[in-house]
């Protein structure tokens, strides 16, 4: 009989082999309208973890691309941060605002927890505490719930201030930002708070955001500087951290930064990761790659998944600072782009741990 499906032309099994993937899991329920995908990509160092987003995809490949890369950030992430944790991460494809019910997430649930603990789901994009409280009735295997390690926003900031210190350090020769120019993109939750560490300091801030009563109520707070959208890109600064979106480091920006460092807690801050990490490196602009800097928010769900305290939290995000020097400095002596320095940190910490 004629073998119908030939496993080796499979283009998902293909593309789960190339980037490195243990485990796809597709969730499809029509009673309460559930199309999710989970991705394991690596349990070496531990369960994988990563949260779960809530977006409307052109189609469902888009979906895929995007769970098989987020997933694979993960275990960056959480092997550069030394945690013991793998990398996952899940997508529900529909529109956050129409499309929630409790059915749906207990749905979500049962499928999360059918994966027996290999894959600990957290809020991203699109989801909030309560959806979580949902899924939580289904399965143990979730943190970002209601009253445990809560907004991780905090420690967030602090890692990436961490971070920005290292950079100067480098960059500077002092890790003291006292009377640095520093802009900060978006001053929402992570944002807010890294203004504040940086105003203690005495650094010079500029902000920039979309919400004009968040940009006078945070310039009056903290004395800083609101500059406009368009002239981020144009004004000369010392660091500049991007704090709202993705891909604002790109062909357009970066041939107008005039910064030494770029350090930020946004995700995915290089448009394209095969140019754009070099592009900064020819102009001696120090980046700290995005997915080590802001890796307080997993450090603050991996205290909850191990029963630390907040205070452990912040310990362990202190050291983003040795983190980003050792990438920042390799980064430079080699020549290498820093995003690929540290993507290879983690990949030998993922390796010795396969072979010891
Ligand atoms: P947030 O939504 O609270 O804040 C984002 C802010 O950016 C908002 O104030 C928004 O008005 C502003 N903004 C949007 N578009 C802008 C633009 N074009 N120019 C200037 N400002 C703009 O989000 P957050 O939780 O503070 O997260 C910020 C970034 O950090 C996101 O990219 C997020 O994925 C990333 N991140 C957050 C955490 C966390 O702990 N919250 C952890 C890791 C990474």
């Amino acid at each position: 009989m004629k073998n119908e499906i030939d496993i080796s032309e499979n283009p998902i099994i293909s593309q789960m082999s190339t980037m490195g993937h243990d485990q796809i899991l597709f969730c499809s329920d029509n009673e309460t309208g559930l199309k999710a995908i989970i991705a394991i990509h690596d349990t070496t160092l531990g369960p994988a973890l990563g949260g779960t987003r809530m977006w409307v995809y052109n189609n469902e490949l888009e979906a895929l691309h995007d769970v098989l890369r987020l997933s694979r950030g993960m275990t960056y992430k959480n092997a550069i941060s030394n945690l013991a944790l793998g990398g996952g991460k899940a997508v529900i494809i529909g529109d956050s605002k129409t499309m929630k019910s409790e059915a749906l997430f207990r749905r979500f649930g049962k499928f999360v927890d059918s994966l027996a603990g290999n894959y600990i789901t957290a809020e991203d994009v699109g989801i909030s505490p309560s959806d979580m409280v949902w899924v939580s009735k289904e399965t143990k295997h979730v943190v970002g719930l209601p009253g445990k390690s809560g907004d991780p926003s905090p420690v967030t900031a602090f890692g990436t201030y961490m971070g920005m210190k290292a950079c100067s350090k480098l960059q500077y020769g002092t890790d003291s930002l006292e009377g640095k120019k520093i802009l900060v993109q978006g001053v929402g939750h992570v944002g807010e708070y890294l203004v504040e560490y940086l105003s203690k300091e005495g650094a010079e801030i500029f902000i920039s955001d979309i919400h004009e009563d968040t940009i006078s109520r945070i310039s009056g707070t903290y004395g800083a500087t609101q500059i406009d959208l368009n002239d981020v890109y144009d004004i000369e600064m010392d660091i500049y951290a991007p704090c709202a979106l993705g891909g604002t480091l790109n062909d357009d920006t970066i041939s107008r930064l005039k910064c030494g460092i770029v350090a930020g807690a946004a995700n995915n801050q290089l448009k394209d990761e095969n140019i754009h990490g070099k592009a900064l490196l020819e102009k001696d602009i120090l980046y700290a790659p995005d997915f080590a800097v802001n890796a307080g928010g997993v450090i603050n769900c991996f205290s909850e998944v191990e029963g630390l305290s907040s205070e452990w939290a912040l310990k362990k995000a202190e050291d983003i600072y040795h983190t980003i020097f050792d990438i920042v400095k390799r980064s430079k002596d080699e020549n290498i782009p820093s995003h690929i320095i540290a993507m290879q940190m983690a990949q030998e910490k993922i390796d010795k741990a396969h072979h010891s």
